[in-house]
């Protein structure tokens, strides 16, 4: 028997979704791994109970104010973890000798710094978080290259293509070309969301609770709202672009399949398509990118083919769905558009969420977020592109501002 040795992780983002199910997976295999930070930025209780159970040397929270709290609530519990704050403090954790690898799952850009910084050092780059390729998409696949970080993708539709692709290719896939690698295409899949059979006129009325009852899978609030709208597969097709070195417009195409069985495909030259199916639960790609090259229980399910019956698919309707073709225009545009794309995302998201912005306004403030802000951006260096996020941010606001609901 070989035994493998353990792993020191950090979770970024413990909190969230993608947080507590690889939480989930670590209980499942505590010979093979050890947590060595975690981090929130809100919901202390919820941390505070998450160190005395896995007890991180380290637990990362936002403000002082935050350390303050956290602190007495682990003190109470007699917990030795100890705890910092800040941005430095997450980029610290990310970067720390011990750590083996990092589940990058905080949510939005502000994720970026701390998982590039792990890219930087070389760590295993357990990668949920897609803003992060999406505003850095160039700059981050230099450095794993650089630094010979490992990077496996996390994301659902992702995991699979890796999964599919051949060894090689997706161990290395800028040391040649999809072509090369015998494929033709890369199919992402996508569930539809809950509005898939929404009349256009309807969707002007959703809410956010509607917006975010996804029909198959559970997640946080932000990426629940792109599933609806459809720019969540926008910011999929910008990642594979990235993680698989897919740069023309024919290497990727979006296929709606509402079961989320297949969790997406890979065409090869010969004819072939292999695709990776399963129940929708987010273990599995976790304990893939966790385990990989080996393969571990995940606590998922088997997937039963008599109760799914069938799998259904069809195209994409970029008429009700306009997020997914501004997604397609920004990563043809290049340049800071996909960066000035998601930080426009982030802020209409948000607005909608306050409900102060309708479900149908989201698209219409990031084409106008767009068209005011591309041609001033540059995506030269990591400074240009944050200001470029900062700039459509701005522009983003002031959007909302000059539309108030009526
Ligand atoms: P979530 O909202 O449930 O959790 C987000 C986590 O990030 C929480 O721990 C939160 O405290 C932390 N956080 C939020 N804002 C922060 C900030 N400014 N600084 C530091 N930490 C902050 O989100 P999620 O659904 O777990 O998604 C996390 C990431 O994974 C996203 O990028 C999402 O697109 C991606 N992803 C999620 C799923 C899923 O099933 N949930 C699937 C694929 C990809
Ligand atoms: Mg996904």
């Amino acid at each position: 028997i070989i035994m493998s040795s353990l792993q020191k992780i950090t979770i970024l983002g413990s909190t969230g979704s993608i947080g507590v199910n690889t939480l989930d997976v670590i209980a499942r295999h505590p010979e093979r791994y050890q947590v060595f930070a975690l981090t929130g930025a809100s919901q202390l209780e919820k941390l505070a109970q998450q160190c005395v159970q896995f007890k991180p040397r380290f637990a990362v929270v936002l403000d002082a104010a935050s350390a303050q709290t956290l602190a007495a609530l682990l003190k109470e519990r007699g917990s030795a973890t100890e705890v910092l704050w800040g941005v430095s403090a997450l980029s610290d954790v990310a970067t720390a000798a011990d750590v083996d690898a990092v589940m990058a799952a905080i949510v939005g850009a502000a994720g970026m710094q701390p998982t590039l910084d792990a890219a930087r050092a070389g760590k295993r780059i357990l990668l949920a978080n897609k803003e992060t390729l999406v505003l850095a998409g160039s700059l981050f696949m230099d450095a794993v290259r650089e630094s010979g970080a490992a990077l496996l993708p996390i994301d659902s539709e992702h995991n699979a293509i890796f999964q599919v692709l051949p060894g090689a290719y997706r161990e290395n896939p800028y040391a040649s070309c999809l072509q090369d690698a015998g494929v033709k295409r890369i199919l992402l899949t996508a569930s539809g969301g809950p509005f898939r059979t929404m009349a256009h006129e309807a969707l002007h009325h959703v809410s956010p609770e509607q917006a975010c009852k996804h029909p198959n899978w559970s997640m946080g609030r932000k990426i629940s709202v792109d599933s609806a709208s459809l720019m969540n597969k926008g910011l999929e097709v910008i990642e594979a672009r990235w993680l698989f070195n897919a740069p023309e417009k024919n290497d990727i195409s979006v296929v709606v399949h509402p079961q989320s069985v297949v969790h997406s495909m890979v065409e090869y030259m010969d004819g072939s398509v292999l695709a990776q199916l399963g129940n929708p639960d987010m273990r599995t790609p976790i304990a893939y990118g966790m385990a990989y090259p080996e393969r571990i229980d995940a606590g998922v399910k088997s997937l039963d083919f008599f109760s799914v019956g069938r799998l259904d698919f069809e195209a994409p309707d970029l008429q009700r769905f306009p997020c997914l073709q501004l997604a397609f225009d920004a990563l043809a545009a290049g340049s800071a558009a996909p960066a000035i794309l998601n930080a426009a995302n982030e802020v209409a998201v948000e607005g909608f969420l306050n409900n102060a912005l309708r479900f149908t306004d989201i698209p219409r403030l990031i084409e106008a977020v767009l068209g005011q802000c591309t041609h001033r951006a540059s995506a030269e260096s990591l400074e240009a592109l944050l200001s470029a996020d900062e700039m459509a941010r701005a522009a983003a606001r002031q959007w909302l501002q000059s539309h108030p609901l009526c």
